[in-house]
């Protein structure tokens, strides 16, 4: 079993979208094993996307993901990392395939309604970042 963080992005908070992208998790066989709604601060935001830190679009990403709440959640299955991706779909949401999360529900490249991390040693990090392992249930 692998897990994965994944993030609700405010766009789609906002739009109502939490059910529907939960569904389509739970569908795929995903357990959540982890959830919560909280709003970031300015600093988690940065602190969380440190690796783009030196890319122009840092500040307008950091500032977009503290514009409203967003859902937490800490996934489950095997190959959960790639699995969450391929979900997802491509990180512009032009670029991604038919019926995919970022596909159906994205606005645009920066408003793409989820995240998920990209290799195990981000989703260790990443997961530890939100989550204490009590907080975590298999
Ligand atoms: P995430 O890390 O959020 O799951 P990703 O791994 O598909 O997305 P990254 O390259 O890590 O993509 O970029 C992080 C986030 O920064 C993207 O999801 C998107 O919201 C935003 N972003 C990426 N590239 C751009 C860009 N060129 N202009 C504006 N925003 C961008
Ligand atoms: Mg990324």
């Amino acid at each position: 079993m692998e897990r994965t963080l994944a993030i609700i992005k405010p766009d789609a908070v906002e739009r109502n979208l939490i059910g529907k992208i939960s569904e389509r998790i739970e569908s795929k066989e995903f357990k959540i094993a982890a959830m919560k709604k909280v709003a970031l601060s300015k600093n988690q935001a940065e602190n969380f996307y440190h690796v783009h830190r030196e890319r122009p679009f840092f500040n307008d990403l950091t500032t977009y993901m503290i514009s409203g709440p967003v859902v937490l959640m800490v996934l489950e299955k095997e190959n959960a990392i790639v699995g969450w991706r391929e979900l997802m779909g491509a990180t512009n949401p032009a670029d991604a395939t038919e019926g995919t999360i970022r596909k159906d529900f994205a606005i645009n490249l920066e408003k793409n309604s989820a995240h998920g991390s990209d290799s195990p040693e981000t989703a260790a990090f990443e997961i530890s970042f939100f989550f204490s392992q009590t907080e975590i249930f298999s």
